[in-house]
């Protein structure tokens, strides 16, 4: 079994009480993200096309009151994450969890249904 690197292990997953997660690494860092975008952010096949990476999940759909149910280490290189909203195929791979953006400053617009989440450029040779 491989190293991983610290910044890549998970020590502590935390739910905030206003609506965020936070997350500490093993190298010290924490990040810290709404619930709702890191449910936004499963990679799942039932939440984004694997084709073209659009996904198929509306931030508008997310529920206000999301809550994480479980929160369980796939080996040590993933965490898998079940939702109130009963979706539970989230995974999440640690490298990518640790390197996802910060949820843009206008993000409860899209919660709210106010504006749609842009799909990715699509490829014109498709
Ligand atoms: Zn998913």
């Amino acid at each position: 079994m491989s190293e991983r690197p610290p910044s890549h292990t998970l020590t502590a997953f935390t739910e905030l009480d206003d609506g965020k997660i936070e997350i500490q690494w093993a190298d010290g860092a924490v990040t810290t993200h709404p619930t709702s975008w890191i449910r936004f952010n499963c990679g799942c096949a039932h939440c984004v096309d694997e084709w073209s990476g659009r996904k198929l999940l509306k931030p508008s759909e997310i529920p206000a009151d999301l809550r994480p149910t479980v929160a369980e280490p796939v080996g040590n290189y993933a965490v898998r994450i079940a939702w109130s909203d009963r979706h539970d195929t989230g995974y999440y791979p640690l490298e990518i969890l640790r390197k996802m953006p910060v949820a843009p400053d206008d993000w409860d617009t899209y919660l709210r249904g106010e504006q749609a989440w842009p799909d990715p450029p699509t490829d014109p040779d498709d």
